[in-house]
């Protein structure tokens, strides 16, 4: 099998969560909506709400905002990229991916502007070999096109295989399956998909990253 590394981005690479904790301080401060308001956004957040659009219609609702949702979530957009942060040892374990002779790739689901303003600001843009943003190419994981276009982008081809490393079970893990990747799964806590069992879970993307230097030497 290849040696192609696919990544999602929230959540695997970058801590979303905790920049999402973050946005919600500094969200709730300046609209004054006191303190038990972050509690609220964190967990209407958890809650599954992961469209934003919805998100932001349901906040506004909530405290009675008179911006719009869509001005709310632009505004969002533009102030998450400035709040992640890749781990330097993540940053550090992909480049050393690249020097043992992997393709290393980002695909990930979302608005293109947010996605690619979070891999250009936290340097990742920089040390993989291709990313693959649904918001730009008008495909979401699971859809095994977007994992088409992040092989191509890394200068290779799906069909000769390699490994997929996200949080998602079916966005992920089902995807990855689909497109015919082994894939490795972090667990957060979350639901797995009995449908596509991993072949392997780990809690942290740096035991994912070992787990890929073994099986490459
Ligand atoms: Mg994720």
């Amino acid at each position: 099998m290849q040696r192609l590394a696919l990544f999602d981005l929230d959540n695997t690479l970058i801590d979303l969560d905790a920049a999402f904790l973050l946005w919600a301080h500094e969200f709730a401060e300046e609209h004054r909506l006191g303190r038990k308001a972050v509690d609220h956004l964190v967990k209407l957040d958890r809650n599954g709400l992961p469209h934003r659009e919805l998100f932001f219609t349901k906040v506004r609702e909530r405290f009675k905002l008179s911006a719009s949702a869509a001005d709310l979530w632009a505004a969002y957009r533009r102030r998450m990229p400035h709040l992640v942060e890749c781990r330097p040892e993540v940053m550090a374990a992909l480049t050393e991916l690249r020097a043992s002779g992997w393709r290393v790739g980002v695909v990930t689901n979302g608005t293109a502007d947010n996605q690619l303003g979070k891999l250009q600001r936290t340097g990742l843009a920089d040390v993989v070999d291709g990313y693959a943003l649904s918001g730009a190419e008008g495909i979401r994981k699971p859809d095994v096109g977007l994992f088409e276009i992040a092989a191509r982008r890394c200068g290779v081809s799906l069909a000769d295989g390699g490994w997929m490393v996200g949080d998602h079970p079916v966005a992920d893990i089902g995807g990855g399956h689909a497109a015919g990747l082994r894939t490795i799964w972090i667990d957060r806590g979350t639901q797995p998909d009995h449908e596509h069992p991993p072949d392997h879970v780990v809690t942290d993307v740096m035991c994912a990253t070992d787990i890929l230097q073994d099986i490459g030497k």
